[in-house]
C-alpha cells in the first residue's frame, strides 16, 4: 500500500504556522494581512472556492474584503474595482474567482491586477518571473505541490518527473518549477502519443487533466509518487481524482488522495502569498 500524502494535515499545519506569523506581523505592524476576493456572478462552484477561501482567511487571521457582483457587472467596472484595490494600501491581495462570465475577457481582468497584489500568479509580469527563476509568488496549486513534496522529503533532483496536462495554471507552471529544481521533465497533453510509456517512466507522476479516474494502475512504474490534481465527480456523483486511487494505490510508492490531497494545500499557498505580498509591502512602504 502506498504512502498516502495526507495533503488535509499538512494544509492544516500550514494555517497554523501563518496564524503565528500573522499574530507577529500584528505586533510589529499593528495590521493583518488582507486579501480581497472578487467573484462575478452566480457559479456555485464559484462560491464554493470563495467561502473557502475567506473562511481560511479568518482562521488564520487575515482581513477578507469580499465582493460579489451579478453578471449584469461589466468589464470596465470590474477594471475599475481592480484599479481602486490596487491602490488601496489597505489591501495586500486581490483575487478575482475564476472562470467570469463569458462576457469578460479574462487576460484583461488578470492583467488589471497589479502585479505585487497578485496571490494567484497569474499577471504575465509574475508568469514571467517564474520562467526566469525570479518569481515573487508561485501560482497556488504548483506551490502547494512543491510544498508537499518537500515536507514528505521527496527528492526531485535527478528523477524522471512526469506532467500530464499543458494548462497555464497547473501543467505549465508545475513542470517550470520542476526543471528548477532539478527534475528531467517531459510534458504532457491530449496530442502526446503512447502516454501510458511516458507515465510508465516517471518517477513523480503529476496528473492534472480533468478526467476522472482517468490513470490506471498500468500508467503507474510501480513505486512511483503520484500527485493527483484533478477534481472530478464520478459517475455516482462523488468527488474524485484524475487518478483511480484504488486500482493505483497498491502500486504507488505515495500518492495524494482526492479529497484530501492538492485542494487543500492550493488554499494555504494562497494564504502563504497573501502574507509574502503584505510583507513585502510593508517593507515598500518602510524604505
Ligand atoms: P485544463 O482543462 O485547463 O487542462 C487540461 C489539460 O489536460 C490540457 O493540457 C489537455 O491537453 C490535457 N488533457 C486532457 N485530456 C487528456 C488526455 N486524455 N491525455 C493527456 N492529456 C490530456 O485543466 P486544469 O489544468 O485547469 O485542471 C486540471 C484538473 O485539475 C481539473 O480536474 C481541475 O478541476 C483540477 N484542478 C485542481 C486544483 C486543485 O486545487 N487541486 C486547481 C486547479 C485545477 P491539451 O492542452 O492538448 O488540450
Amino acid at each position: 500500500m502506498a504512502n498516502i500524502i495526507d495533503g488535509k494535515a499538512m494544509a492544516a499545519e500550514i494555517r497554523a504556522e501563518l496564524r503565528a506569523s500573522t499574530d507577529a506581523f500584528y505586533d510589529i505592524y499593528g495590521i493583518r494581512p488582507c486579501l480581497a476576493v472578487i467573484q462575478v456572478g452566480d457559479d456555485p462552484a464559484s462560491s464554493t472556492y470563495v467561502n473557502n477561501k475567506i473562511k481560511a482567511c479568518q482562521e488564520i487571521g487575515f482581513v477578507s474584503k469580499s465582493f460579489h457582483y451579478t453578471s449584469a457587472m461589466t468589464e470596465q467596472e470590474l477594471i475599475n474595482l481592480i484599479a481602486d484595490l490596487n491602490y488601496d494600501n489597505s489591501v495586500h491581495g486581490i483575487l478575482v474567482q475564476l472562470p467570469l462570465p463569458k462576457h469578460f475577457n479574462e487576460k484583461n481582468i488578470i492583467n488589471a491586477i497589479s502585479p505585487g497584489k497578485d496571490v494567484d500568479a497569474f499577471h504575465p509580469y509574475n508568469v514571467g518571473s517564474l520562467m526566469t527563476g525570479e518569481a515573487s509568488f508561485l501560482p497556488c496549486t504548483p506551490a502547494g505541490i512543491m510544498e508537499l513534496l518537500k515536507r514528505y522529503n521527496i527528492e526531485i533532483t535527478g528523477k524522471e518527473c512526469v506532467v500530464v496536462g499543458r494548462s497555464n495554471i497547473v501543467g505549465k507552471p508545475i513542470a517550470q518549477i520542476l526543471l528548477q529544481q532539478n527534475g528531467t521533465v517531459t510534458v504532457c497533453h491530449s496530442k502526446t502519443q503512447n502516454l501510458v510509456e511516458h507515465c510508465r517512466k516517471a518517477d513523480i507522476l503529476i496528473c492534472a487533466i480533468g478526467k476522472p479516474k482517468f490513470f490506471t494502475a498500468e500508467y503507474i512504474r510501480p513505486g512511483a509518487v503520484v500527485i493527483d490534481v484533478g477534481i472530478n465527480r464520478d459517475e455516482n456523483g462523488k468527488l474524485c481524482g484524475d487518478v483511480d486511487f484504488e486500482a493505483v494505490k497498491d502500486r504507488a510508492g505515495c500518492i495524494t488522495p482526492v479529497p484530501g490531497g492538492c485542494g487543500p494545500m492550493t488554499i494555504a499557498m494562497l494564504m502563504q502569498n497573501t502574507y509574502t505580498a503584505a510583507c513585502r509591502q510593508i517593507n515598500e512602504v518602510a524604505r
